[in-house]
């Protein structure tokens, strides 16, 4: 049994202060009690359940700080390709176990990994087909934080289009094979399996229900409507859009998540919020890239539960998404108020562990013992009223990350180290 005092917590979508969270053995919380004295191991400021990263491509994180003076999203995608083929297991697991610690700093205790990198440079297998799935298990292991492995399906190089060499190593023979290999991927405490549609680019329309059946209740993600061309060569093939694609052949029924969902019709938004389907919103990445504001507060109102993710790692900052959100939606509905504190720490925390497939995501008894102390007396966060921190806090003002009941992260230190050197280290030689 562990005691953690919290000078305040985020309990029932509020901050309360001198609050006693006691975990158990299996890392559960057994108790939360308010209005405590300090006793057990002190957490300074507030301290809210642990942020869950629900779209992750951890290798994106080498191409941050190189890709972003100009182009598109085609030329960024052409740089990311060229960053693919260098990885091998060794160095994709050194990488990623860099990457996922540097979340943990800053207050993720549980990641989506949107994983594509499957085999060879070339397109051949690795003698151990999973070799570079098992690489990302290894690491999130190394760096401590939950993992739900979404294994994506990557069939072709747009529609109707082979695969491009640079794209070979992305690629099973077909979605049966994809689901042969998904189900050779072990089942471990701290971490689960879920399955990915690339996107209808990479997915035909006929090998969609084959993904979403093997998903078999197990989380299912898939990129949606991105950029403008997936929906124009989505009507062009099948005289459709893409959501209407996926609905029809069953991949929108939930446990599913659309990332980003941003060029949506009224009849699309109305299609994901009556499938129940989640969205997943990535407002940095999408800034970054130039894709453009979603639908956000109508998928809200439509019944889509959002959750956020940091995608290509531009930043990670679960503050910076959170206020991105809003801030995004104010500058497209010219109002302000549209998603309150507490709606965005929802989404950022219980929703997200729900897209990802985990209880999780509140401080409350029978959760996840995963908390996150982020100090009220920062430069940035210094006089601010707790309940809005959200909006003025960020990833650096993250003391402590406790996940499962173990300390990771103890005054701004991983467990691992260094985190930057880590991070150099992966990143430099890749680029020489
Ligand atoms: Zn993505």
């Amino acid at each position: 049994m562990t005691e953690f005092w919290c000078e305040y917590a985020w309990v029932d979508a509020a901050p309360v202060p001198k609050v006693l969270v006691t975990c158990g053995g299996d890392g559960v919380i057994t108790e939360v009690r308010a209005g405590v004295d300090p006793t057990g191991t002190r957490l300074r400021g507030l301290v809210f359940p642990g942020f869950a990263n629900a779209h992750s491509h951890a290798f994106h994180r080498a191409l941050r700080g190189r890709t972003h003076h100009a182009g598109s999203f085609w030329s960024w995608r052409d740089s990311m390709y060229r960053l693919a083929n260098r990885l091998d297991p060794d160095s994709y697991q050194r990488l990623a176990t860099a990457v996922f610690a540097e979340m943990v700093l800053s207050g993720y205790t549980v990641v989506g990994e949107f994983h594509y990198l499957h085999h060879q440079a070339d397109g051949r297998p690795y003698v151990e087909s999973n070799a570079m799935g098992l690489a990302l298990i290894e690491a999130a292991r190394s760096a401590g934080i939950r993992l739900t492995l979404l294994d994506a399906c990557y069939l072709t190089g747009g529609i109707g289009k082979p695969l491009q060499p640079e794209q070979a190593r992305f690629g099973d023979a077909d979605s049966s094979a994809w689901a042969e290999r998904l189900a050779a991927l072990p089942e471990e405490p701290g971490f689960k399996v879920g399955a990915a549609i690339h996107s209808v680019r990479a997915v035909p329309a006929d090998q969609i229900s084959t993904v979403a059946a093997a998903a078999d209740g197990r989380p299912l993600h898939f990129h949606l409507s991105e950029q403008p061309a997936e929906n124009e060569q989505c009507l062009a093939a099948y005289g459709m859009s893409p959501a209407q694609l996926l609905n029809e052949n069953g991949a929108l029924r939930p446990p599913s998540t659309a990332v980003h969902a941003i060029h949506l019709s009224e009849s699309d938004i109305n299609l994901l919020g009556d499938a129940g389907s989640a969205i997943c919103v990535c407002p940095t990445t999408e800034r970054d890239l130039g894709d453009g504001i979603g639908p956000a507060v109508e998928l809200a109102s439509g019944g889509c539960l959002l959750s956020l993710g940091t995608d290509q790692h531009a930043s990670i900052d679960p503050f910076e998404e959170m206020r991105g959100v809003e801030l995004d939606q104010r500058l497209r509905r010219l109002s302000r108020g549209l998603f309150a504190p507490e709606d965005l720490i929802r989404q950022a925390t219980v929703n997200g562990y729900q897209a990802l497939g985990w209880e999780g995501g509140t401080v409350a008894v029978g959760q996840p013992c995963d908390l996150v102390a982020v100090d009220l007396d920062s430069i940035r966060t210094a006089g601010t009223d707790p309940r809005q921190a959200v909006m003025a806090a960020g990833a650096g003002d993250v003391s402590t990350v406790v996940i499962g009941g173990e300390v990771v992260v103890l005054d701004r230190s991983h467990r691992l180290g260094k985190v930057a050197q880590l991070l150099e280290r992966a990143i430099t030689p890749l680029w020489d």
